[in-house]
């Protein structure tokens, strides 16, 4: 049994999600210890519970010790079957997140799969809907996944309540092809939208002021009132298309922070990657690297990795026969990621 030490890098629910995936698709059982020990509350909350529950329904896992608190487990996978499933995280826990984890084991299983996921779709320090379906799915559709999502309400923290349904058709003995990634093309449009649900107006028109301000000319923005999510919620979102890759960027709005605060976070982050000129922002860059590792591998230009991407490297090295080489360009702050077989 494969030992997974949950505090090693950034010790949160990554080094989980990503050791339920492989541990479902390598068929090799493994326990995983000190989970999220480098979180101020360690171990399983609802939204990981959510994600080790439907992976083992995915893979009939044995499962022993998944409770909410708890800071290990034993997971031993039985064989993939897609199908029909709903999973629930039953708080405002990130929905992405849960999805995230469930995809590979979507993709090897043998039959389609049609799965709702009901919870957080728009948390803060997750990946927003919008970057999941806009930035995340089209990645993995260029490497030939054929993989839909499709929101039905949002749900934002901390009432949650939202919903969006994925539809995945198995690879059926392909592989996932190679990206190569490396400019990002001519750019096509930059939007911007301002989400909310049971907050003033007012405060949709503060952001789209400051989007205004902050976007180069030849930018659209907008807003969507939100009315069918259960609580109140508010984000910032800005979609970049260019002809090689499309990213998204967002920010949160939350209590205490002013709504120019949270729309020039938001532009903030666009800006900081459009200066950059690379294709991959921060976010997609660990996102995309078990897709890779498990398919034909690939390569990226992307900036300096962050400690998610770092961890998320090292540990597919530890699973998988691979290598996740991060280098930097030059001297400045572009860098190449690749990642091969070993
Ligand atoms: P915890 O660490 O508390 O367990 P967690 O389970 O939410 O938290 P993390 O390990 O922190 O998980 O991983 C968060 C993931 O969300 C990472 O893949 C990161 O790239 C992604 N992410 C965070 N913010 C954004 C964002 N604004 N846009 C897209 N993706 C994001």
């Amino acid at each position: 049994m494969r030992v997974i030490d949950g505090s090693q890098g950034e010790g949160g629910g990554q080094v989980l999600r990503t050791s339920l995936a492989l541990s479902a698709l390598t068929g090799e059982p493994m326990c995983l210890e000190r989970i999220r020990a480098g979180r101020a509350k360690p171990g399983l909350m609802r939204q990981h519970l959510t994600a080790v529950d439907a992976v083992a329904r995915l893979c009939g896992a044995r499962v022993e010790g998944a409770q909410v608190g708890a800071t290990s487990l034993e997971f031993v996978p039985g064989p993939l079957a897609g199908g029909t499933f709903t999973f629930a995280i039953g708080t405002a826990g990130s929905t992405t997140l849960v999805a995230q984890t469930v995809l590979p084991a979507l993709l090897w299983a043998p039959q389609a799969s049609v799965v709702a996921f009901e919870g957080g779709t728009h948390n803060p320090l997750a990946p927003p809907f919008d970057h999941f379906a806009g930035a995340f799915l089209p990645c993995l559709r260029r490497l030939g996944a054929v993989v839909e999502a499709e929101l039905e309400r949002p749900g934002f923290v901390p009432a949650g309540g939202g919903r969006f349904t994925l539809r995945v058709q198995p690879l059926a003995g392909a592989s996932l092809a190679r990206l190569e990634l490396m400019e990002r093309g001519a750019p096509e449009r930059l939007d911007g939208e301002v989400l909310f649900s049971k907050l003033p107006f007012e405060v949709a028109r503060r952001e789209l002021e400051v989007l205004r301000a902050e976007l180069p000319f030849g930018h659209a923005v907008r807003y969507r009132q939100v009315v069918d999510s259960p609580g109140p919620g508010n984000m910032v979102v800005l979609r970049a298309a260019h002809a090689h890759v499309t990213e998204v960027f967002s920010a949160v709005g939350e209590r205490g922070v002013r709504a120019e605060d949270v729309a020039l976070q938001a532009a903030r982050a666009w800006q900081a990657w459009n200066a950059l000129e690379v294709p991959v922002g921060e976010h997609l860059a660990d996102q995309l690297l078990l897709p890779l590792a498990l398919g034909a591998g690939g390569t990226f230009r992307t900036g300096p990795p962050t400690l998610h991407t770092r961890t998320q490297a090292a540990l597919l090295e530890a699973w998988l026969p691979v290598r996740v080489d991060l280098q930097p360009e030059g001297a400045g702050d572009v860098w190449r990621v690749e990642v091969a077989r070993r």
